[in-house]
């Protein structure tokens, strides 16, 4: 079923669109099978079962942690993480850059901007962000790289609602990139769209995509 899944969504997609299967509560044997499909990049919201996952799974995977990240929690994924989309605070890419310099590595992040509606969601807005780059502290980090945004859509059924959503994180990047990253070729990346909103998400610019349900079926939090 992964597989065909994985095949099905895979030839849907622009070949300039990066798919993050995101495997969060699923066993290793799952994410295999999609290894084994070819599917190298994959994403988790915990960081410990990152971790484990990790030491468990061929090394050739690449890792984006998707979630909600605590700073006493980034020492578990540093050694290895590729791209970390969640960053919402300098405290925390504070910490990023700190566990970075000590694994000998640089890191790449993206912003999380807020896009939705919904207060429980982590994200900053532009104000926050502004203020978090011109910050004396942040001119300090060697150790991450600032590669682009991300941003969870409400959950809605209302598609308009999700499309002004995603518009609205794309002109947050071009505003972003053209200010205050014109010298960095790095900035380059658009994380948004899910299982129900990913074809929105496509035609609003998105360069990454992250699918869980659609590829490894739906969770159950209760096992
Ligand atoms: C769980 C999760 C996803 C994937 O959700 P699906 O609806 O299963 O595709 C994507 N992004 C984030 C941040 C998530 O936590």
């Amino acid at each position: 079923m992964i597989a065909e899944n994985l095949n099905k969504i895979t030839k849907l997609l622009p070949p300039d669109v990066k798919l993050i299967a995101v495997s969060k509560t699923k066993p290793s044997s799952d994410i295999l099978q999609a290894y084994n499909c070819g599917q190298r990049l994959f994403g988790e919201n915990k960081a410990l079962e990152m971790r484990d996952k990790y030491e468990e799974l061929p090394k050739d995977i690449v890792w984006h942690f998707i979630g909600h990240l605590q700073t006493n929690k980034v020492k578990y994924i540093a050694p290895f993480v590729s791209l970390i989309h969640s960053v919402d605070s300098l405290k925390l890419l504070k910490e990023i850059d700190s566990q970075a310099k000590a694994n000998s590595r640089t890191i790449d992040c993206l912003l999380q901007i807020s896009i939705s509606n919904e207060e429980t969601k982590f994200g900053m807005d532009i104000k926050e962000v502004e203020d978090m780059l011109s910050s004396e502290d942040y001119q300090q980090l060697d150790n991450i790289r600032l590669c682009g945004v991300m941003g969870i859509g409400s959950i809605t059924e209302d598609k308009q609602q999700t499309e002004r959503e995603f518009a609205y994180l794309r002109a947050t990047f071009e505003d972003l990139k053209q200010r205050l990253f014109a010298n960095n070729d790095c900035f380059t990346e658009i994380s948004m769209g899910m299982s129900d909103d990913y074809d929105i998400a496509i035609k609003q610019g998105a360069t990454m995509i992250r699918l869980g349900s659609t590829i490894f079926g739906h969770r159950n939090y209760n096992l």
